[in-house]
């Protein structure tokens, strides 16, 4: 048994770290700022609890969980780990007792809620003690991007330096890259581990089936509830009449239907939450306000009747399907108009005083969201993709939703052999550039370009340069979007990003196979959008266009990388929204647009152009 493995073993009673625990715990112990996303379960707590009883000195656990802290407490304390909670919902004798040990230096760890961080005298008190680690448990409340922003916790930042700056460890279990960022900046982490990793659901079959009309989605709701004659089945809707509609329509020919909304009495939530637990209620149709604490686990399949408001929502949704680890169907069902739910949702918000960014926020959820449902890439890696889950992205598609199925009963292209660029050729010239280079000038150098710059870094003599001469700037990014795709290469960083192999490419590279591409998915872009021509949604006031900002924005990707610029040098989501919202069909009417100037419609205006009006 190796250093941690022992007190792992003798403290905890495990045998073995799960994946990451070791590796956050070893940069914790080497002092190092981390960041690690874990989903729930996935045992982040054994990542703090671990050095807190090899440190010397306090580990303090800032956590808003007031519940848990107190089963966490004790259950330390039956492993003879001196522990305690701070926290408003104490007694005075009970926050005695604290603050004695606290001045007796008896503690490891102190679990401390949010709001009590401000109190001078406790500070004091802190401050004489000597804090070896700050953990910042379910991080992502410090960010306004995440949801479940609180304000509190943008005082840690400043607690922190109170403290003379331990080392800080920062926890969550949903962060997107936004979120990430947003906790490394705000919590001042200094040059941090990050560490993202478990979002691969390996049982779940995640599909998205485009839809008409809602009497499409509700035959097509049938369709699925009947060919899923085993387990339980939860239909989420975005609205309670949604809900009420849709299990009137299945009880009328199906038995042990319920229903779950907000607008139900507690004691009638109550009752639909006990039928559905002890499987009364087989089916199940409920808004977004159920879930918290439900664990039942064999849900064979979640239906989405309508698109959620954001990756983060989706994924925890579906995810509530086969907790059991047997396979279950996760299927989407999309119909355009409900983007105008979505955008009522996000106007309600803005008028309920969460203002215009609030709104801002919310609309690039949902348009992250669109672009899940619109996008061609196997679902799961989309997923992973989304959450940057890099470990789990190595291992490549899943091989069961709905986009890996159609690629696979389609040809395979080989493309070492084929007339268009050898994906071996890209593979290599990643591998040459070891990370330093974006989209851009990867294909540049396969191109054989003769910018002073590359030459400069010794490009011409890259194994592959200038292979694929013939080819056009646009073919060859294609593909190489595509490796991104297929999970050969994965893109790093946001704001300048880089371009590297995932293991999966290096071991492509090593064992000298051809790598295959399948040739459906790598045309299948123009061919999917054409289902979704935009219709106007369901309101009175001109809104922003969701299905054209999302078309705005694959183009800005596209003259990104042409360009090897990042995209926000292109354009700004805000830019791209007013386009979206004003729908210019000229380029006088395109000038008129805040953020475009001549230059940027000399370059760009045609193309824009070409996707506004609808030929793009
Ligand atoms: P999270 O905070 O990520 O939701 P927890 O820290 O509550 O997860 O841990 C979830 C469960 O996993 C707990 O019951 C915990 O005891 C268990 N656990 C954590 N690490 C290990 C391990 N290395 N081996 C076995 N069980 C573990
Ligand atoms: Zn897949």
């Amino acid at each position: 048994m190796d250093d941690l493995t022992r007190p792992l073993h003798d403290r905890f009673g495990f045998s073995a770290f799960r994946p990451g625990q070791e590796q956050v715990i070893r940069a914790v112990l080497a002092r190092r700022d981390t960041l690690a996303v874990m989903p729930t379960g996935q045992g982040k707590s054994l990542c703090y609890q671990l050095p807190a009883t090899l440190l010397p000195g306090l580990t303090v656990v800032v956590s808003p969980l007031i519940a848990l802290m107190q089963d966490q407490v004790e259950a330390l304390r039956r492993r003879g780990i001196q522990a305690a909670a701070f926290h408003s919902g104490l007694s005075e004798h009970e926050r005695d007792r604290v603050i004695q040990s606290l001045r007796l230096q008896q503690l490891k760890l102190l679990y401390l809620a949010p709001e009590r961080m401000q109190h001078d005298a406790f500070l004091r008190l802190l401050k004489s003690c000597l804090v070896s680690l700050l953990v910042v448990d379910e991080a992502h409340c410090v960010s306004q991007w995440g949801h479940d922003f609180r304000p509190d916790y943008l005082k840690i930042g400043r607690l922190r330096e109170e403290l003379r700056t331990p080392p800080c460890l920062a926890l969550t279990a949903t962060a997107t890259r936004r979120v990430q960022d947003d906790c490394c900046d705000r919590l001042r982490l200094h040059d941090p581990l990050r560490l993202v990793m478990g979002f691969r659901r390996r049982n779940l079959a995640l599909s998205v089936r485009p839809c008409r009309s809602r009497a499409e989605k509700l035959s097509e709701l049938v369709r699925l509830v009947d060919a899923s004659p085993e387990g339980t089945i939860v239909v989420y809707c975005a609205t309670r009449r949604a809900v009420e509609e849709a299990a009137g329509y299945l009880s009328q020919s199906r038995r042990h239907v319920g229903f779950y909304h907000a607008g139900l009495s507690d004691e009638e939530r109550r009752l639909v939450h006990e039928n559905f637990q002890r499987g009364a209620v087989r089916i199940l149709l409920a808004t977004n306000a159920f879930g918290m604490g439900i664990d039942k686990p064999d849900v064979r399949l979640v239906v989405h009747f309508d698109v959620p408001g954001s990756v983060e929502a989706y994924y925890q949704e579906a995810g509530r399907a086969g907790r059991d680890g047997r396979p279950a169907s996760c299927v989407l069902l999309f119909h355009e108009r409900d983007l105008g739910t979505q955008e009522y949702f996000i106007q309600q918000a803005a008028t309920d005083g969460g203002g215009s960014e609030r709104a801002d926020r919310m609309r690039t959820l949902l348009q992250d969201m669109i672009a899940y449902v619109l996008g061609q890439s196997c679902r799961q890696l989309a997923i992973l993709e989304y959450f940057n889950d890099d470990q789990e992205l190595a291992e490549g598609r899943c091989g069961l939703c709905d986009r890996c199925l159609a690629s696979s009963s389609t040809n395979h292209t080989v493309f070492r052999s084929g007339p268009q660029t050898s994906a071996r050729a890209l593979l290599e010239t990643v591998s040459w550039c070891g990370g330093r280079f974006g989209v851009g000038r990867v294909v540049d150098i396969v191109r054989g370009s003769r910018s002073k710059e590359l030459l400069s870094y010794g490009a011409d003599r890259s194994p592959a340069y200038g292979s694929a001469r013939t080819e056009s700037k646009t073919a060859v990014t294609r593909t190489l979007r595509q490796l991104i795709d297929e999970g050969y290469l994965r893109v790093e960083g946001s704001e300048y990003p880089t371009i590297g192999l995932t293991k999966k490419g290096v071991d492509a590279l090593a064992r000298e196979e051809s790598v295959t591409i399948s040739s459906q998915s790598r045309m299948a872009h123009g061919q999917a959008e054409q289902s979704y021509t935009p219709q106007r949604p369901l309101q009175t006031a001109p809104i922003m266009d969701p299905v054209l900002f999302e078309r705005l924005r694959r183009l800005r990707t596209e003259l990104a990388a042409e360009e090897g610029v990042a995209p926000f040098v292109i354009f700004h989501d805000k830019t791209l929204r007013l386009i979206a919202h004003q729908k210019p069909s000229t380029r006088a009417a395109l000038l008129e647009i805040p953020g475009i100037g001549e230059t940027k419609v000399e370059r760009f205006g045609r193309r824009v152009l070409e996707v506004v009006n609808g030929d793009g």
